[in-house]
């Protein structure tokens, strides 16, 4: 579902992603993670297209998301192929983003109307199931403000799914929260991992979090994988050097 292949992102002399390659199957969740600096927020704003590719490709569903074929050839991608693209991608961060002036349904309904075209009933519907889904029924009405952080990150998860994307992103998004509503978005997460089949990448730098939930998890070191596999066989008996000394160092 998403295929970085040979990708390279370099600020100045700086390289933070250093000829990645990087596969994430249809339903799997994939985390990242690894020190500080080592360009795993890179690897999630890249999908986002918010920065640009210095070489390689990268790949979502099968399509350049960052080029379109043009007589089998690539080429930068238009403006209108980018928003088609962005659409697929749904994004959490650690700071929920949501709209202060607007309720819990509004939120999610905004996207589905504004982009998509759904109708306001439609929206409304989509949102009203989702936001039940990650167990806000009866926050719908509520302004962010009257949130706590925990409920306010479940509304974020609840917009972004609204937009059915085939692709899902979180950045840190427990981060932020107080330790007690930690787990309420850990569980949101968890249900959407066993029941509904979403593809998932997720970076963090909650071990715990990670092992519980993820398929795969990849230890990143200087802008490339140093180390993958399944969480039993990381955090269990991971074989480098490398993400043996981070791993004993956080956890
Ligand atoms: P953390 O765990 O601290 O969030 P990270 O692994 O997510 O780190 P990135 O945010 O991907 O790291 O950043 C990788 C490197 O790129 C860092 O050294 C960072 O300072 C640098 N960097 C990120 N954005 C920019 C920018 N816009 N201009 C210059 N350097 C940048």
């Amino acid at each position: 579902m998403v295929r970085f292949m040979n990708v390279t992102k370099s600020y100045g002399a700086l390289v933070v992603l250093d000829s990645l390659d990087l596969d994430v199957a249809a339903g799997e969740m994939v985390s990242v993670i690894g020190p500080s600096g080592s360009g795993k927020t890179t690897v999630l704003r890249m999908l986002m297209t918010l920065e640009t590719i210095n070489g390689g490709v990268i790949y979502v569903d099968g399509k350049p998301l960052t080029h379109m074929e043009k007589g089998g050839v690539l080429v930068p991608a238009s403006e209108k192929y980018l928003r088609k693209m962005r659409a697929d991608i749904g994004m959490c961060f650690q700071h929920f983003n949501l709209f202060p002036h607007m309720t819990a349904l509004e939120n999610c309904m905004e996207a589905p109307v504004h982009v998509l075209g759904l109708s306001k009933k439609e929206a409304r519907e989509r949102s009203l199931e989702l936001l039940q889904m990650v167990g806000l029924e009866d926050k719908v009405d509520q302004h962010p403000s009257r949130l706590s952080g925990g409920q306010q990150q479940r509304v974020a998860i609840a917009r972004a799914l609204a937009m059915r994307p085939k692709v899902m992103l979180f950045d840190e998004v427990t981060s932020a929260l107080d330790p007690e509503v930690i787990g309420e978005v850990t569980n949101v997460i968890r249900e959407l991992v066993d029941k509904h089949n979403l593809t998932m990448l997720m970076v963090t730098h909650q071990m715990g979090f990670a092992k519980e939930i993820s398929d795969r998890v990849c230890f990143f070191f200087g802008g490339k994988i140093e180390e993958q596999g399944s969480p039993d066989e990381l955090f269990g008996n991971p074989q480098k050097e490398r993400t043996q000394q981070f791993l004993s160092a956080v956890m």
